[in-house]
């Protein structure tokens, strides 16, 4: 795994890239709380779940469909009010799969562990891209905050944060609108521009 802080920071980071629309604190906190849940299949080491099975860890919770279960049955509870504007409601659809997916795509540029199953239950390989530099942490609270945190965090800092800082940034810039207008609404399916548009 890569630290939970960076997989939060990437969700933030893509969905302030892809989405120019204000979102409220409930889709922040589901952003979040998506780039982060893959990983509670540690839990599965309590019961004698294998690391490379199917719902071991980096298994089926880090995968493809995963994801789109995961954000389909969200933002269904979440964002029903939205399904009169199919637009908006798929478009939180796509930036929640993303920030889901996020977690299994660092992972797999991680230098350690077993692979992703990206396809899973489908194909049950691991996957790692060919270039994995960030140091993995380590899956224990107590080894993370002994030391091996800094090396990891310092690695994720080059790898991860500067990059995705770096794109959000050009990515606002390029939004601005003259005069500093952001245009943007806050996601609500009662907003004038979520009706205008759906
Ligand atoms: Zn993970």
């Amino acid at each position: 795994m890569a630290s939970a802080l960076t997989h939060a920071f990437a969700a933030v980071a893509l969905t302030k890239t892809l989405s120019c629309r204000k979102h409220d604190w409930r889709f922040w906190t589901l952003a979040v709380v998506s780039s982060i849940l893959p990983d509670a299949d540690v839990v599965g080491f309590a019961f004698g779940i294998e690391y490379g099975d199917l719902f071991g860890h980096r298994g089926f919770s880090h995968s493809f469909l995963f994801a789109a279960v995961w954000s389909l049955l969200v933002v269904s509870c979440e964002y029903s009010g939205f399904m009169k504007f199919p637009r908006r409601w798929w478009s939180l659809v796509g930036l929640l799969f993303l920030a889901t997916m996020s977690h299994g795509i660092l992972d797999a540029l991680t230098d350690g562990g077993l692979g992703v199953a990206f396809f899973a239950p489908f194909d049950t390989a691991r996957y790692f891209f060919p270039w994995r530099p960030i140091n993995v942490s380590p899956i224990g609270v107590g080894q993370f905050f002994s030391g091996q945190g800094a090396v990891v965090l310092a690695s994720e800092a080059v790898y991860v944060w500067l990059p995705l800082a770096a794109v959000w940034a050009v990515a606002g810039v390029l939004r601005r609108e003259p005069g500093g207008k952001s245009g943007a609404e806050i996601d609500s399916p009662n907003s004038r521009d979520g009706q205008q548009k759906s």
